[in-house]
């Protein structure tokens, strides 16, 4: 009978193994917390992401507010591990789930949310989308999520300082979302790049369906030559590893599918088109061959 009961409490628990989000340091007031890198699941809430924490005299500054509001809740206490200062801004970087669909949450605590335009319009045209997405992949965790829109939004540019940090948010156009943005401590050159960067895992070539000015955006986002990346996906990184991870694999598709094109082949030719050189990257065999799909849907009438 103990036995029995000992199992049953072991079950239980594994049934609700959190999955943490690892919290890494970028300086002495710039953190990172990582989530998985696999897809969204009951255990990680929706947070297969990686977010920033600013910590200012005056709050903390969040970038991203995880995918749900149990999501929120796990950031929330993350945040608390490293300092017991309120949060006071949230910044969207983009329109995916884990970019905003904790912002309920944050709200409700005291904060302001910001985002671009267009990201506030993606929120707003994929809600249900993202509820019912969420609801296949993690289920109970999306217990008490509620859409929360963004409150303060910009065009292009966008300049925020709270208490001894000022902090530069830029939109140069659609990235792996159409309203994607990055967020610049020109001081200390650390960039959040939100999910205009993919790290240790291989990126989704995303709804904006856009890879032309996802090159084009990343371009922009690295000729500020950051010194540290907070990525929108995988763990804490540099120029180089994004290049690698994100700008090369998209201009490797990019380039591929239009010789694809040229070559007058078909969908087909196109998922066949051979990625190996980036295997190493995680969740590779289930994404690789969908992105040469998206991107010859994107090009074959360029
Ligand atoms: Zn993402």
């Amino acid at each position: 009978m103990k036995t029995i009961f000992i199992l049953l409490l072991i079950l239980t628990n594994l049934a609700n193994a959190q999955i943490p989000l690892k919290i890494e340091k970028v300086n002495e007031f710039v953190y990172a917390l990582t989530g998985e890198t696999k897809q969204r699941s009951k255990d990680n809430l929706g947070n297969n992401s990686t977010h920033g924490v600013i910590i200012t005299n005056e709050g903390v500054i969040l970038i991203d507010s995880g995918a749900s509001y149990l999501g929120a809740k796990q950031i929330h206490q993350s945040v608390k591990k490293i300092t017991n200062k309120p949060i006071k801004l949230v910044i969207n970087t983009g329109g995916q789930d884990h970019r905003w669909l904790g912002n309920d949450y944050f709200q409700k605590i005291g904060a302001s949310i910001i985002s671009s335009e267009k990201t506030h319009q993606d929120q707003i045209n994929r809600t249900d989308y993202h509820l019912n997405r969420l609801q296949g992949l993690i289920g109970s965790s999306l217990n008490g999520t509620n859409e929360f829109y963004s409150m303060l939004t910009f065009d292009k540019k966008m300049n925020v300082h709270l208490g001894d940090v000022d902090l530069e948010l830029y939109y140069f156009g659609a990235a792996h979302t159409v309203g994607d943005i990055f967020a610049w401590i020109p001081k200390e050159k650390i960039m959040f790049s939100g999910d205009i960067v993919f790290v240790e895992r291989v990126l989704g070539a995303g709804p904006a369906k856009n890879i032309k000015s996802w090159i084009k955006v990343f371009e922009k986002m690295a000729s500020f030559k950051p010194k540290a990346i907070i990525p929108g996906h995988g763990h804490l990184t540099n120029l180089n590893e994004a290049t690698r991870d994100t700008y090369d694999y998209l201009v490797f598709l990019r380039d591929s599918v239009r010789k694809v094109i040229a070559n007058d082949g078909d969908m087909i030719d196109a998922t066949n088109i051979n990625q190996e050189k980036f295997r190493y990257l995680k969740n590779f065999e289930s994404i690789a061959r969908k992105n040469a799909q998206n991107v010859f849907g994107q090009l074959e009438f360029e």
